[in-house]
Formats: structure tokens, C-alpha cells, sequence
């Protein structure tokens, strides 16, 4: 069935192609009623005004909403936690809507500590379904399409919100989840025939590994059209997604966003910014870059590099505000040569996962991508081994590393390459420890790239 409309390039033209100047005076307009509400049903949203000294009504445009005070997660968790201790909810501080308007309560993955909570009424659902129907729409995904969901299920974003998207686009969906295993992963491909599939960039290379053993078949004969990658940051790396892309002889996007309304997804255009995303929810979501150490605000320029800090812009149940999840982003804001609208950005890291070795900031995820390079003579999996919790790191930078398969000489000589590549990259000089081909273990939705146990006495 062709549906009126089915060839428009963008799922919802009217806001998507909305020039920068208009977007801003959107942005500012729903702005300024979102902090009336927010300073009206919260008190901690009202605390954050009386500490920078305002009114809802003294602030008048975006520098001066700059002087409200960030809210970290950490922040959040602490609310959260007086909140059940006080009034025996988790968002009765926090959150705005009566708790009949709340529909739905979604956690982040909380895998340092106890989950931050977002809670949505219909209407932020609406909002959620949306983002995601925008994402998938501009990269081909049409109804009549199914896609396969090989993400964890369980309460995070990733779940739920993500198969209602996909439902809401009007394609289908198929959430088997990662929790029954990778066969089973395996057997619902086999079955349900998915155009698509939506999992961690890490599942992706272990599907492609596992396949031919698994099925007798190598990942291309999955007939999967696309991989969206999800849940970690390897999908914003050129050579894993040319490994995914060779792979399963896909076309490969990374996208982010789950029961939020920050979304952002990469096209097809490569050029020295591969792999960044486009903004796609810039009318429900005012981005914000800030220093991570001194917390002023850096400008929204070509190639800015700072903390995100996001606030909602059209949400009722609990609505972000100048907050800072800890993640490192860089933007582009120059028009993408692919045609398609929203300023650009890339997630470099966590603030907090950030290494410092020698002075030199490193990214585990820029550590991941250069060995990548060298596939297939390794297989891509690796570990950072820190002593004690970074970021400070004692030279020399320790990884454990699988090699492809191959001969001690050849790993001589792969170690001596992969020593220049990574002074030319990153301006480090590690060591490495060798380990046989599939060692390190892969089967988990996330992989931490980082390992902490005390070195050895020597
Ligand atoms: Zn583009």
C-alpha cells in the first residue's frame, strides 16, 4: 500500500526544514512558557531560579537563561532519592504533572548507581514517538518496512519507547531484546525477515562473528537493509561501521535518543565529520554547550567542543532543565553537504570516562577506533586496564588487545603500526598485552571498554 506522502524525504517537513532564525524564535517562545511551568509545579525547578536570583519572567532570552544553574545527574539522583524519603515518590520534587497525567516512567541504564528517572505524561509520549518516527523516516525506513529490536528491553530507553517510535512510523517492529541471547536473536532474523535491525554496535560485530557458526551463514545473508546502532559510541566511528556495513552488507546510521526528547541521526555523507548526527528535535530540545570544569557557556560554533547541557522544551511530566548528563559533544552548524536540515553534533565521550595521559585528554572510544583500523589482523575487542579510576593515568597507557588469528612475528609488526597509529591519532604511546581471538567476553548489551584492576607487583 502506498500512502499520500510516502516519497517526502522528511517525516514532518514543516518543523524539520524550519530555517535556524525561525527554529531560534520557536526555541525562545516555548522556552519561556516551559520555565513558568517548571517554576509553577516544582520546587526543585523553583529553587534553581532562586539561587540565580529570577523570576520566570526575568528571563528573556538565552543568555539569560544561561544564568540558571546547571542540574547533573548526580543532582537528579539526590532529588530522586529525597523525594521517595519525603513524600514517598520519586518525582514529586522533581516532576510536574499530577501523577494521573504520568503514564510512563523510563530509567536511565544506572549502571553507577540508582537509575535517574524520566517521567511522561501522553502528551511527552507523543513527543517521544515522533522523534523517532523524524530519525528513521529520513533514512529510508517507511511502513511496510519491519525492524528488529536487539537492544536491552528492560525499563531502559531503548525499550519501549523505541519499539512505540518504530510503531508510531507506522513500520514494524519486532522487540525480541538481547535478554534471551544471541540464538534467539538469530532465530527471530530467521523468522520475521527484518528490512532492519536496531542494536549496540558491539552486538553488531559479535552477530557477524557468530553468525556463519550460529546459522552457517554469513551476516550479509541476514537480508538486514540497515543497522541502527544504538546504546554505546562505537556507531560514530568510521571503521566499525564500515565493519558493520561490509558485514551485513547494510547501510549503517547511529542514532541517539530513547524516552527523552534530545534525538539526533547520522546520514550518509562522509566527509572529516563522518559519522556525526543530525539534531533532529531542536523545536522540543534547546542544546546548550558549557566548559565541564568552569561551567560557562561555549558557544554554538563550527567545531565547538563542550559539555551538553539540554533543556525540554514542550514536556509536562518531568522536564529536563539546563541539565548536564556528563556527556562530551561536539556540533557543526554549518549546512550538511547530504541536504538534510539540523545542526550537527558527535558524542565524543563521557566527561567522566575521559583519560588524561601525559596531559593528553583520550577517549576509550577514540581508543576502540583506532585499533579498528587494523581489522582483520585484530578483532576489535580491547580493554583499557587502569590501576585506580581515571581520568589521570600514569604512563605508559595499558591495553589488552585481540589479535586476529595471526603469527608472533605478524604481531610484532602489527604492534609496531599500531604504536605509530596511535602517536599520530591520539598522542599516546601504549603497551599492549595480547590476547587470542575471541578472549575478551562480548555478549552484553554495553561494553565497557575500561578495566580497573590494581597492576601487578613487579
Ligand atoms: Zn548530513
Amino acid at each position: 500500500m502506498i500512502e499520500a506522502g510516502r516519497d517526502r524525504g522528511l517525516w514532518n517537513p514543516a518543523v524539520e526544514m524550519l530555517a535556524p532564525e525561525a527554529l531560534r524564535e520557536l526555541q525562545l517562545d516555548r522556552l519561556m512558557r516551559q520555565l513558568r511551568y517548571n517554576y509553577e509545579h516544582s520546587p526543585v525547578h523553583r529553587s534553581k531560579f532562586e539561587e540565580a536570583g529570577a523570576l520566570p519572567e526575568d528571563i528573556r532570552s538565552f543568555a539569560d537563561f544561561a544564568r540558571i544553574p546547571v542540574m547533573t545527574k548526580d543532582e537528579h539522583r539526590r532529588v530522586q532519592e529525597q523525594s521517595l524519603r519525603e513524600h514517598g515518590s520519586p518525582s514529586a520534587l522533581f516532576g510536574c504533572a499530577p501523577p494521573e497525567e504520568i503514564v510512563r516512567i523510563n530509567a536511565t541504564s544506572g549502571t553507577t548507581g540508582m537509575p535517574t528517572l524520566y517521567t511522561l505524561t501522553a502528551h511527552d509520549v507523543a513527543v517521544v514517538n515522533e522523534m523517532h518516527a523524524r530519525k528513521y523516516w529520513r533514512c529510508g525506513i517507511r511502513p511496510g518496512h519491519t525492524m528488529i529490536q536487539a537492544l536491552s528491553l528492560s525499563m531502559f530507553t531503548g525499550g519501549l519507547p523505541l519499539s512505540q517510535g518504530i510503531m508510531h512510523l507506522g513500520a514494524c517492529v519486532v522487540p525480541v531484546g538481547i535478554e534471551g541471547g544471541t540464538r534467539r536473536v538469530l532465530d527471530m532474523i530467521a523468522l520475521t525477515r527484518p528490512h532492519a535491525i536496531v542494536a549496540t554496535p558491539s552486538f553488531g560485530q559479535y552477530l557477524i562473528e557468530e553468525a556463519p557458526r550460529q546459522t552457517g551463514r554469513p551476516a550479509h545473508e541476514l537480508g538486514l537493509r540497515w543497522f541502527f546502532c544504538a546504546g554505546e559510541g562505537g556507531g560514530g566511528d568510521a571503521d566499525i561501521r564500515r565493519t558493520l556495513a561490509e558485514g551485513f552488507g547494510a547501510e549503517v546510521y547511529d542514532h541517539t535518543g530513547g524516552g527523552h526528547a534530545f534525538h539526533g541521526i547520522s546520514c550518509d555523507h562522509a566527509d572529516e565529520v563522518e559519522g556525526a548526527m543530525h539534531f533532529v528535535s531542536g523545536d522540543h530540545c534547546l542544546l546548550e554547550l558549557i566548559d565541564p570544569k568552569t561551567r560557562n557557556p561555549i558557544e554554538m560554533s563550527e567545531g565547538a567542543i563542550g559539555e551538553m547541557v539540554f533543556s525540554f522544551l514542550d514536556w509536562r511530566g518531568g522536564p529536563f532543565m539546563r541539565y548536564a548528563l556528563g556527556d562530551l559533544l561536539q556540533v557543526w552548524t554549518s549546512p550538511c553537504p547530504c541536504g538534510r536540515p539540523g545542526m550537527r553534533f558527535k558524542i565524543l565521550g563521557r566527561t567522566d570516562d575521559m583519560l588524561t595521559v601525559k596531559g593528553m585528554n583520550v577517549y576509550p572510544q577514540a581508543v576502540a577506533g583506532v585499533v579498528a583500523r587494523f581489522r582483520p589482523r585484530v578483532t576489535g575487542a580491547l580493554r583499557i586496564r587502569l590501576d585506580r579510576p581515571g581520568p589521570a593515568v600514569t604512563p605508559p597507557l595499558r591495553i589488552r588487545i585481540e589479535h586476529g588469528g595471526i603469527e608472533a612475528a605478524a604481531i610484532a609488526d602489527l604492534e609496531r603500526e599500531l604504536l605509530l597509529e596511535f602517536r599520530d591519532s591520539l598522542r599516546v604511546t601504549p603497551v599492549f598485552e595480547w590476547l587470542a581471538p575471541g578472549t575478551l567476553p562480548r555478549e552484553s548489551g554495553k561494553i565497557r571498554l575500561i578495566e580497573i584492576e590494581p597492576a601487578p607487583a613487579s
